[in-house]
């Protein structure tokens, strides 16, 4: 489990796509839980990295999986010395601390952990730690924030309705082309041509989908090969590892992808 508590300094760059940044403020001054949908890699987290440093609150980000428990969110008992000491887990700082929580890939974790967040995203917002016997209520400026990819969920793993409807929806996908060209000119480092070009490389690999590419490239892949364009690499060799590579081990479809870079660098 990851979590990190940051309270950013410099404001983190998020193109806006819509009106996310209006509603998501509004939700926040109204003590509304918010679940993010979309694909992975399309500024789901900087999204809310963004909104809590403009709102000016503390982040904590915890990426969920099947392994994680009620206890890795809430907190335990750990031993030191003589003595039992409780520590509180992420979840339970977040609620003191009145921080943005972020539970990234939130359909990942198990049932009973989603137990966990149901009392906090409705009016009460208060947590109940059943192993030191303290009820908590969430601190002001506590938001819950959750992130889903719709396409990887299965219905076994699906929010339950009961869950779901506690949440304010906002849609994510990948960025305009327009758009996309700004993030990956701005966050890779690199000249507008290149970018353009990037960009131009995705919007002809994005389609291969439909030839059994599992997923589409994301804006976090275009700006991870301008990164390494920008630091030197060669144009082709840093599309080929930070695009075709991570996509498919496929031979048909890398070789698919390695003649569009060809075709673009
Ligand atoms: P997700 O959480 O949806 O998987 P991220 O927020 O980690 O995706 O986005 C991956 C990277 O793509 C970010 O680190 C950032 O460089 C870039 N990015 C994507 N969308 C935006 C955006 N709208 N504004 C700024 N950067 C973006």
């Amino acid at each position: 489990m990851q979590a990190i508590q940051a309270r950013c300094d410099g404001e983190p760059f998020y193109l806006a796509q819509g009106d996310e940044i209006e509603i998501f403020a509004q939700c926040h001054r109204q003590g509304l839980p918010v679940m993010l949908k979309g694909p992975t890699g399309c500024g789901k987290t900087r999204f809310v990295e963004h909104m809590a440093w403009r709102l000016g609150r503390p982040m904590v980000s915890v990426a969920c999986h099947d392994d994680l428990t009620a206890s890795d969110l809430l907190g335990r008992f750990l031993i030191r010395g003589d003595e039992t000491v409780w520590q509180d887990g992420p979840v339970t700082q977040a609620v003191r601390r009145g921080a943005i929580l972020y539970l990234d890939e939130v359909v990942e974790a198990r049932p009973d952990t989603t137990v966990v967040i149901h009392p906090l995203s409705d009016h009460r917002r208060v947590l109940s730690l059943d192993k030191t016997g303290e009820v908590i209520d969430a601190a002001p400026g506590f938001q819950l924030v959750i992130s889903y990819n719709p396409s990887y969920q299965h219905a076994l793993k699906d929010l339950k309705p009961s869950t779901r409807q506690r949440f304010v929806a906002l849609e994510f996908d990948f960025p305009d082309s327009g758009r996309e060209i700004e993030i990956v000119a701005v966050e890779g480092g690199v000249e507008r041509a290149c970018a353009v070009a990037l960009v131009t490389l995705a919007g002809r690999i994005r389609p291969l989908r439909d030839r059994g590419l599992a997923e589409a490239p994301s804006t976090r892949v275009l700006v991870a090969a301008a990164r390494l364009i920008a630091a030197g690499i060669p144009e082709r060799k840093a599309c080929e590892v930070a695009i075709a590579g991570p996509l498919t081990d496929d031979p048909t479809l890398i070789a698919a992808v390695r003649d569009l870079i060809a075709g673009h660098f």
